[in-house]
């Protein structure tokens, strides 16, 4: 009988974790998009509906040309909406801003399958190239083993003589991060 009630508990638990991954993974996603300030603005309109800049910039203490840049921003990359209205004691147009949720989830994979795309480029060319790089020992440059021999392993930079790099680590340090990333949803 404990154990019957048990197992659902967990089942919830293990839910709410999902959604506090996926969670901090969009707001992830805005800092390496939008950058690490506009991170404050999107927890601060999360569920709320059509909110003036002033209002936000007045709730994240933040200066409203700051604010209307990032949400400019958000916009750009389908993130918010927005309408304008002229207000009639000041004169001027006022914008008023909602989250649009299910467009971070978009966002949230294409960022993820261009960094899988880079990553992935990146470790085939390790892999085509393996235990064939030399590295300047003043790190001018890296290249692969016949470039390197045009030049006969000098340096152009500095006239060293280039040394054999090792790039087992690089490609398993890439695959770990490739499939850290092929995990994730
Ligand atoms: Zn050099």
């Amino acid at each position: 009988m404990r154990q019957i009630l048990k197992a659902p508990r967990m089942q919830i638990g293990k839910r709410q974790i999902a959604t506090a991954v996926r969670k901090s993974g969009h707001l992830q996603t805005i800092a390496e998009v939008i950058g690490e300030e506009a991170v404050p603005v999107v927890q601060y309109l999360k569920g709320k509906k059509n909110i003036s800049e002033f209002k936000i910039a007045e709730s994240i203490k933040t200066e409203v040309n700051s604010v209307r840049k990032m949400l400019y921003a958000m916009q750009t990359n389908n993130l918010v909406s927005y309408y304008r209205k002229k207000d009639r004691q000041k004169g001027w147009y006022i914008s008023y801003w909602t989250l649009k949720p299910e467009s971070f989830d978009y966002l949230s994979i294409a960022t993820r399958k261009q960094k899988l795309q880079q990553l992935s480029e990146r470790l085939h060319k390790e892999e085509a190239y393996e235990g064939l790089f030399y590295i300047c020992p003043s790190l001018c440059v890296r290249l692969e083993f016949d470039k390197a021999a045009e030049i006969s392993f000098k340096c152009p930079e500095c006239g060293s003589t280039l040394q054999h790099q090792d790039n087992s680590k690089t490609i398993e340090q890439l695959r770990t991060k490739i499939s850290e990333l092929e995990v994730k949803k």
